[in-house]
């Protein structure tokens, strides 16, 4: 594909994006009326996850030669993701410490309202205390069944068996040739199959973004819902852009060199599939091949660093769980001190690392935050209205920060 042509895709896809939100405004019917569209290209993004995550992981680790050479890479990756989290939940919270967005937002009967539409999601992650989140986080590694956490692309398991049985492959020399390299060609037939997929791209992100906005425009209440928790909507906004334009941009440049701007130009088909999909595991076969193919990061890396920073490294859901519960906190007028306020970061941090790479996972988990510093968790409603919208922006942070990452830890390989 020649440069011009890529430029070009963004290009339809940002149209696309832009005629969706459109026409949903307009007619938010017939908007709806594309949502199997949307559907279909959601499936087939989704559908390449598993097989592209195996794949990949195994083949980055054969081609690495040796398991041990992971080692250093590894630290960096983990240490690159942790340190990136916590620096958004800070942002999180200075933003919503400054603006305050809670203050008076809501009189006491929205309040009780909205408390009542909460309840739903509380059932969802009752009971969560500080020492059952990190046993779930450590269980989540593993399965007892691979086939089962691949049907419900569970990840994290299928990462640590690809780590382990490509690891195995490399000690085993010629006896096991065909199979190290039958696993680099599917990866790269997979690879392939991507670029194939992105050719209908913007169509099936038409799709999805129209019948999204329209369903909120048809529902008669999205320019009324922005209204009201607007204030909250643009404090989490405004701390998601420091993030993005500040915060990861620096990182990006003090450790590659490598011109932010451009870089978000190589990775921007990934960051709009991850705002049209809400889910940086649906997007992660086009951030791979937007890391690999245009930004030319190391095969290595990308293999790597993506996979696994889709499953855990969510900026902008820490950054968003952070600031929600706070702002629920003002709400309702609870104070939370300074060592509440830690335990709200330090929670964050978990609740994002904890959830799936899928719609409002985070939404969910942040219940956990919830919890931990004794805020009552049906007041979670607050923000369900616009948290379909907001994931989006978020999602778009979580896929950015896993491309600086696999840019940043490239270097580690090379040394
Ligand atoms: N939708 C987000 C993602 O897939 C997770 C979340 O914050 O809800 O990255």
């Amino acid at each position: 594909m020649t440069n011009e042509k890529k430029s070009h895709l963004t290009l339809f896809i940002l149209g696309a994006i832009v005629t969706a939100v459109a026409l949903a405004f307009v007619s938010p019917e017939l908007a709806m009326g594309f949502e199997v569209g949307g559907e279909i290209f959601l499936r087939l993004l989704t559908m390449m996850v598993v097989p592209l995550v195996m794949a990949s992981v195994m083949s980055g680790i054969i081609g690495l030669g040796d398991i041990r050479k992971l080692g250093r890479p590894g630290g960096i990756a983990v240490a690159y993701y942790l340190t990136t989290t916590v620096m958004a939940v800070i942002v999180g919270l200075i933003m919503v410490n400054l603006i305050q967005p809670g203050i008076g937002a809501v009189d006491q009967a929205t309040l009780n309202a909205l408390a009542a539409e909460g309840e739903g999601v509380v059932a969802q992650q009752e009971g969560a205390t500080l020492d059952a989140i990190l046993r779930n986080l450590l269980l989540m590694l593993f399965t007892d069944n691979l086939i089962s956490s691949a049907a419900e692309t569970n990840l994290l398991p299928l990462i640590v068996f690809s780590v382990i049985f490509a690891g195995m492959l490399t000690t085993m020399g010629r006896r096991v040739a065909a199979i190290s390299e039958m696993i680099v060609q599917v990866n790269d037939a997979l690879l392939a199959f991507i670029l194939l997929l992105m050719k209908v791209a913007p169509l099936g992100i038409f799709c999805l973004v129209t019948a999204r906005f329209g369903e909120a425009q048809a529902e008669g209440n999205l320019l009324e819902v922005l209204r009201q928790t607007g204030a909250y909507f643009s404090t989490v906004l405004a701390g998601l852009a420091i993030h993005a334009l500040v915060t990861l941009p620096c990182i990006l440049w003090i450790f590659t060199r490598r011109n932010p701007l451009r870089f978000m130009y190589q990775m921007s088909q990934a960051l709009l599939t991850a705002f049209s999909t809400a889910s940086s595991t649906a997007a992660l076969p086009v951030t791979m091949d937007c890391a690999v193919r245009k930004a030319g990061v190391s095969r290595r890396s990308s293999e790597f660093v993506l996979p696994l920073g889709a499953t855990i490294n969510m900026d902008g859901t820490a950054l968003y769980e952070a600031g929600a519960a706070i702002f629920i906190a003002q709400a309702i007028g609870f104070e939370l001190g300074m060592t509440q306020q830690l335990v709200v970061a330090v929670t964050a941090t978990l609740a994002a690392i904890g959830a799936a790479g899928i719609p409002e996972a985070g939404l969910v988990t942040m219940i956990i935050v919830l919890n931990a510093v004794g805020l009552p968790v049906e007041y979670v409603g607050l923000i369900l209205s616009v948290d379909w919208l907001l994931d989006r922006f978020r999602t778009t942070v979580n896929a950015f920060g896993d491309a600086v990452g696999s840019a940043v830890v490239e270097k580690s390989f090379v040394a």
